[in-house]
């Protein structure tokens, strides 16, 4: 039951932007303390990704691009797109490791494990030729690629408090994803995209599902909307593997976002996740992603992996917030029309 395993390189931590960026590997190098320290490894194996596979990155990314993350990471300055995801030395091997950990974790997965965790992951913003969002390689797309060697159906839940739209735009034709994001939408917000009608093409049209929530989107009616679509969609589409992109930032101690989850809203996503899982395969793939308040993510993951491997969750008491979060009446209203939106376009 529950046999699973955590992804790790000490790689990971070199991922880590300079100054005064907002992203650091501090969430990552804390949520590991958190778990050894409640003897978490006791529970689950640990192992190092698979060695670095330069041919996966062109899965989801063009050669230029490659060669041009690679060259910036020699160089050590610079930016790796028009904005917030500056070069430094020895990104790109860093980066590297981040995607083997997912991949390594999906073919984990293939191999018997029930559940991988690779909390080095979910940098779901980067795009097929440019870095974006402080992601610079998609390890999403490119573990869910991966993933169709050894499953037909899968379905990535994106809970970050951004748009998944690197993910979505890689996956956007793909039937053999189902890719559905969660996330804040407001103008002006980064990045910008992730609204209802962009439901996929092609032969993906119908499997990229957005529930773009208002600013203040609290505990309370983030999981009446998981709960009147996600789970809906996923017993619709049984995936035979669930990959969960956990980005932290959904938490309302997060300085970047304005919605509310408490860790106990984020550990319910999990639960309900998990739950539906074991009613089939039981794969989980979960992932990490953003996260700007360091301590909030750590324990957002380290209350989620207890969650998965089956660790009871007043072992990790003391890592939660008191209390569910609540919206407003506005807000909640606000959150019905928006399901209701989905609801309509989907199918559901
Ligand atoms: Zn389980
Ligand atoms: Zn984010």
């Amino acid at each position: 039951m529950h046999k699973t395993v955590f992804v790790w390189d000490d790689a990971y931590l070199d991922y880590s932007f300079p100054g005064d960026h907002p992203f650091k590997s501090l969430r990552e190098s804390r949520a590991r303390k958190y778990m050894e320290e409640r003897g978490f490894f006791h529970h689950m194996d640990i192992r190092r990704p698979d060695p670095a596979d330069e041919s996966i990155l062109l899965t989801a990314h063009s050669r230029e691009y490659v060669d041009f993350v690679k060259a910036k990471s020699e160089e050590g300055e610079g930016l790796l797109d028009y904005g917030d995801t500056p070069a430094f030395r020895g990104v790109f091997e860093s980066a590297v490791a981040r995607v083997m950990g997912s991949v390594t974790g999906i073919r984990l997965l293939a191999q018997g494990y029930d559940h991988a965790v690779n909390i080095g992951g979910g940098l779901h913003h980067a795009q097929r030729g440019t870095a974006s969002g402080f992601c610079v390689f998609n390890d999403v797309a490119i573990a869910a690629k991966e993933g169709e060697k050894y499953f037909t159906r899968i379905a990535i839940v994106d809970v970050d408090g951004h748009h998944g739209d690197g993910t979505q735009a890689l996956l956007y034709e793909d039937p053999n994803v189902l890719k559905i994001s969660l996330h804040m939408y407001h103008r002006g917000f980064f990045p910008g995209s992730g609204e209802i009608n962009e439901i996929g093409s092609g032969k993906g049209k119908g499997y990229t599902v957005n529930v773009p929530l208002p600013p203040g989107t609290a505990d309370d009616a983030y999981i009446y909307a998981f709960d009147s679509i996600v789970l809906p969609l996923l017993d619709r589409y049984q995936p035979e593997a669930i990959i969960i992109q956990e980005g932290g930032d959904s938490h309302f101690d997060d300085p970047l976002v304005e919605l509310k989850l408490s860790t106990r809203g984020y550990l319910s996503i999990i639960e309900r996740i998990h739950k539906f899982s074991h009613k089939g395969s039981g794969k989980i793939l979960l992932l990490g992603g953003g996260g700007y308040n360091y301590d909030a993510t750590a324990r957002v993951w380290t209350v989620s992996v207890a969650e998965l491997v089956g660790i009871n969750q007043l072992e990790v008491e003391s890592l939660h917030d008191c209390c569910f979060t609540s919206s407003s009446t506005f807000v909640m209203e606000k959150v019905k029309e928006v399901v209701e939106g989905v609801k309509k376009v989907h199918g559901i």
